[in-house]
């Protein structure tokens, strides 16, 4: 799946995760490597952020235990801004696609040593002068098909079964792009798509997520994130019981309208915006 099929599926979830609640806010987060879709998180609702960890949550961008700033957090959002915004479901989802990249991280350096493990034993085989049946029986080692190991699975309710089987495809998607490299993805997408845009907080915890991914999870890949929505451009809003917290949703600065246009003929006309890294002052 490429990338606008994979946001026309999500676009496409989120209308059916609207039509099921009759209302809602909710976001998907796609992974890409290579322009292939391999990852992508279930259409998380507002308030899952709670659920799933609050505080502790690496995007939460607060201190766990005071709610206090935490140094991650950009210089221009306050203590109220992050609290309030927490629970976002696009927290969530930024928190879900970090673990999943993670894992294959981790999943997929473990493989590699092995390889290199086997072609050195090989090779010190040869060089000791090793008996031509066992020279043959390294090289069919050597050569055989190693079996990648399974990407990891996307954390979700199983109940959710059709963004399951998604993800599977998801998996053998990613094993058969990344079954010849070093290792790496060349190129990382990641695309957080949403019925509305993200919040002044969201909007800066993707310049963290940004900066996650291109400094310590791909430092050798040309990485992209980007925001798209349905709903206005952008739009004031005013949140919290008792502190009435003004925000901003969507991005009043260069979000360009484009159109998606499903198999069976929906068409969508959501804003994307691709974010910028944090400003130093
Ligand atoms: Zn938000």
């Amino acid at each position: 799946m490429n990338e606008y099929e994979a946001i026309v599926q999500s676009l496409s979830d989120i209308d059916q995760r609207i039509r099921q609640d009759n209302t809602g806010v909710f976001t998907e987060m796609l992974i890409l490597f290579d322009h292939v879709l391999v990852a992508r998180t279930q259409p998380y609702s507002g308030y899952d952020g709670y659920q799933v960890g609050g505080r502790d949550l690496r995007y939460a961008l607060v201190n766990p235990l005071s709610g206090a700033r935490n140094t991650r957090r950009p210089y221009y959002v306050g203590n109220q801004e992050a609290n309030i915004s927490l629970a976002d479901s696009e927290v969530v989802s930024m928190e879900q696609a970090w673990q999943w990249m993670t894992a294959w991280k981790a999943g997929h350096a473990a493989y590699r040593q092995q390889l290199v493990q086997q072609q050195q034993a090989w090779r010190e085989a040869m060089e000791a002068g090793a008996s031509d049946m066992r020279a043959r029986e390294y090289e069919r080692l050597r050569m055989e098909e190693e079996p990648l190991p399974p990407p990891p699975q996307i954390w979700g309710p199983v109940q959710e079964k059709a963004w399951q089987a998604e993800v599977d495809r998801g998996e053998a998607a990613a094993n058969e792009v990344l079954k010849d490299w070093d290792s790496r993805p060349r190129w990382v997408t990641v695309v957080l798509v949403g019925n509305i845009g993200p919040c002044d907080g969201c909007k800066a915890r993707l310049k963290v997520f940004l900066y996650d991914l291109s400094a310590e999870m791909f430092p050798k890949a040309l990485v992209m994130v980007k925001a798209v929505y349905t709903g206005q451009e952008h739009k004031p809003g005013v949140r919290g019981d008792t502190d009435r917290l003004q925000t901003e949703y969507g991005y009043p600065d260069r979000a360009q309208q484009v159109e998606y246009r499903s198999a069976t003929g929906t068409v969508w006309r959501p804003w994307a915006r691709i974010v910028t890294p944090w400003p130093v002052q």
